[in-house]
């Protein structure tokens, strides 16, 4: 978003015309936000075959996969509906990676049965791959590297503690399976968590991976996982990509040199590439004057952005009506019926009913996390790209809600 003659916009558009064509809420995508984004990424690391597989459960509207094709990028998925839309979007499933955590194994058959590559778990599903595919399907292997990374105990994967991958410690448990199914692992992931703010940690994690990977003769790919840090606020930590590219791409040339072959480099931002694209655009409904602090009340809440009350995510809030500098201060809450905080003691531009609101860094883990809680509505989505606007989503109507029940008459005698 900018600020342009006491107006906000979005390329070419201003906020508050959108809001008014759309209606609110709206969750709306600066898909030219992706694209500097992308090519970020890939410039930071021009020095090795590094390949970006978009961790698409941050956003999966199927014209935001169908610009990250675009764009060259290609796909982490972590269920069969999400590979399934990755399709339906025109990736190959030779593009695909279906990274699994715990899941039955018919969807790691389903994923085989699709061309897609599996990234494996846990060591009763690889015995399980073993016996089904023996050599004939390649799989990556998740591990647990023992790290501790990630902003919030919720979104941290990669320690001691964590349910996630297979414990490094484990690594002849692992051997001693590929000897006796002949497994062609062809390659080792890890996912750390999200919101790691110290560029060091990835470093740290490569090189557990990289002496681990040792181990296997027969790799073409690292896959080191998303969880790169994006800021929230003025002065906010974000991970330094250029001096992360590097660091990390001269410990991989060494790695490959001493593996004696050169290997590809994945990583599975979903965070990076789409939180700061997204906006939520809310109204307010009523601006609540009270003894403490003065409310106000949006047409959305933790049914449309569950992050403030789940991870105690901070959202960066904008007044989009009034850009004045007379700021006061706010709690901005939603409209849901239990606690519902969206930002708390914020200085804001003056409220007032009927002023609209823009919710930052709302592309990833929004939409995506939406529920028809308190049976309200999921919103509609808009994405702008080089200046042309394109509705990806229509809003709910009550028929979405209704779908799929099925209606019983009772007619017994009270
Ligand atoms: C969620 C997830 C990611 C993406 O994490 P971000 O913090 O959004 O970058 C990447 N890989 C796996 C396996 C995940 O589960």
């Amino acid at each position: 978003m900018i600020l342009k003659n006491n107006e906000y916009f979005i390329q070419d558009f201003k906020i508050s015309d959108l809001a008014i064509e759309y209606g609110s809420p709206l969750y709306v995508y600066d898909g030219n936000v992706i694209e500097e984004k992308v090519r970020r990424l890939k410039n930071a690391f021009s020095e090795i075959n590094m390949k970006i597989k978009y961790a698409c459960k941050a956003n999966t509207n199927i014209s935001i996969l169908k610009l990250m094709k675009n764009l060259g990028v290609e796909l982490d998925v972590v269920s069969p509906q999400e590979l399934q839309l990755g399709l339906i979007a025109g990736f190959l499933p030779d593009n695909i990676t279906f990274t699994s955590s715990g899941v039955g194994f018919d969807e790691i058959e389903d994923s085989v049965e699709n061309g897609v590559i599996v990234n494996i778990d846990n060591l009763p599903t690889l015995e399980k791959f073993g016996k089904k595919y023996g050599n004939s399907q390649p799989v990556l292997i998740r591990i647990r590297p023992n790290v501790e990374g990630g902003g919030n105990q919720k979104i941290s994967t990669g320690h001691k503690d964590s349910k996630f991958g297979i414990a490094i410690e484990q690594v002849d448990q692992i051997l001693a399976l590929q000897q006796k199914y002949d497994l062609n692992i062809v390659g080792i992931h890890q996912h750390t968590g999200s919101d790691i703010k110290d560029g060091s940690t990835f470093v740290e994690v490569a090189n557990v991976v990289f002496e681990f990977a040792k181990s296997f003769k027969n790799l073409k790919y690292i896959d080191l996982g998303g969880g790169f840090k994006v800021p929230y606020k003025k002065g906010d930590h974000e991970t330094d990509m250029e001096d992360l590219g590097e660091k990390l791409s001269a410990a991989f040339k060494k790695f490959c040199e001493e593996y004696g072959k050169d290997l590809e480099l994945w990583f599975e931002p979903g965070k990076y590439l789409v939180s700061e694209c997204g906006i939520l655009l809310a109204t307010a409904n009523v601006v609540k004057e009270n003894p403490g602090k003065t409310l106000i009340g949006l047409n959305t809440g933790l049914n449309h952005l569950i992050r403030p009350m789940m991870y105690d995510a901070y959202h960066k809030v904008i007044n989009v009506s009034n850009t004045s500098e007379n700021l006061q201060k706010y709690n901005v809450v939603g409209y849901i019926c239990e606690t519902d905080d969206i930002a708390k003691d914020r200085s804001l531009s003056a409220a007032s009913d009927g002023d609209i609101f823009a919710i930052l860094n709302a592309g990833a883990y929004g939409f995506t996390m939406a529920s028809n809680y308190n049976s309200r509505l999921k919103p509609a989505e808009v994405l702008i790209y080089k200046n042309q606007k394109y509705l990806i989503r229509e809003r709910q109507t009550l028929q979405d809600i209704i779908n799929k029940q099925i209606l019983i008459d009772f007619n017994y005698e009270t």
